[in-house]
Parts: structure tokens; C-alpha cells; sequence
């Protein structure tokens, strides 16, 4: 977690920037199936207050309903995946769209019992089957 700041960041392409005003939780990845299918991997992401995010550039901003209760965000123009939201009040954030230096640090794995077979899991972090 960390307390700050302003932190800002964006897409490939750069028509989607957005700025985040309060704190940052750690980075967790989760290695769910939809994470793996939308990003091609898995998904590392960081979370804030709704209060504290703020898109400055929008126009190419898509969202797709990835469940009844989420939705992920995704530049139209060049592809990049950059959120995740239940509308809750709060906003995760795809940690490798967030401008570098970001401070952050990578704290837990997520549903790694649908991890991907090609790859493993070798840091000690904490891991949970399910959303941890
Ligand atoms: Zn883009
Ligand atoms: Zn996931």
C-alpha cells in the first residue's frame, strides 16, 4: 500500500490516460480464467478509491461485461487491458499501465488453482486457490 501521490498512467496507444489521487494497494495477480483470456497471461493489478481515479482521456475507453457483476476496460484503439470493476465504490488498476516508477511491489497470487499449465509459480508470496 502505498500512500501518496499522484500517480498517472495509460495505454499503448495513449488515447486513454487516466490519474489516480490517493492510495495504492499492492499489486495481486490473479490467474483466473478470464484474467488469462483478456490479458493473454494473467492479470497484476493495483486497486483504488473511486474517489481517487480520474480518466483524463477517455474517447477509446470500451467496456465489456465479463460478468453480471464486473466489467473490464479496454482501449478500442490499440487493445491494452487497463481495469477491472465490480462498481463498488472501487477500481482496479492493470499494474503494467501505470507509468513507471509506480513504487509498488507484487504481494499475492489469486485463483491459482486455474493457473495456466505452462508456466509456475516460484516466488514466495502467498497463494490462495480461490480470490484471497
Ligand atoms: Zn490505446
Ligand atoms: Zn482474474
Amino acid at each position: 500500500m502505498i500512500e501518496k501521490h499522484i500517480q498517472a498512467g495509460g495505454c499503448l496507444c495513449g488515447a486513454i490516460r487516466y490519474q489516480i489521487s490517493g492510495p495504492m494497494r499492492d499489486v495481486i495477480a490473479c490467474h483466473c480464467q478470464q484474467c488469462q483470456k483478456s490479458s493473454g497471461h494473467h492479470v497484476a493489478a493495483t486497486r483504488v478509491a473511486m474517489t481517487d481515479f480520474k480518466l483524463n482521456q477517455s474517447t477509446r475507453l470500451k467496456w465489456f461485461h465479463s460478468s453480471r457483476s464486473a466489467k473490464r476496460g479496454f482501449c478500442e484503439n490499440c487493445g491494452s487491458n487497463l481495469f477491472w470493476t465490480k462498481e463498488d465504490g472501487s477500481i482496479s488498476i492493470f499494474a503494467g499501465t501505470l507509468d513507471q516508477p509506480c513504487g509498488l511491489r507484487l504481494s499475492k497470487h489469486i485463483f491459482v488453482e486455474d493457473k495456466a499449465d505452462y508456466y509456475d509459480l516460484t516466488d514466495n508470496l502467498p497463494k490462495f486457490q480461490k480470490n484471497g
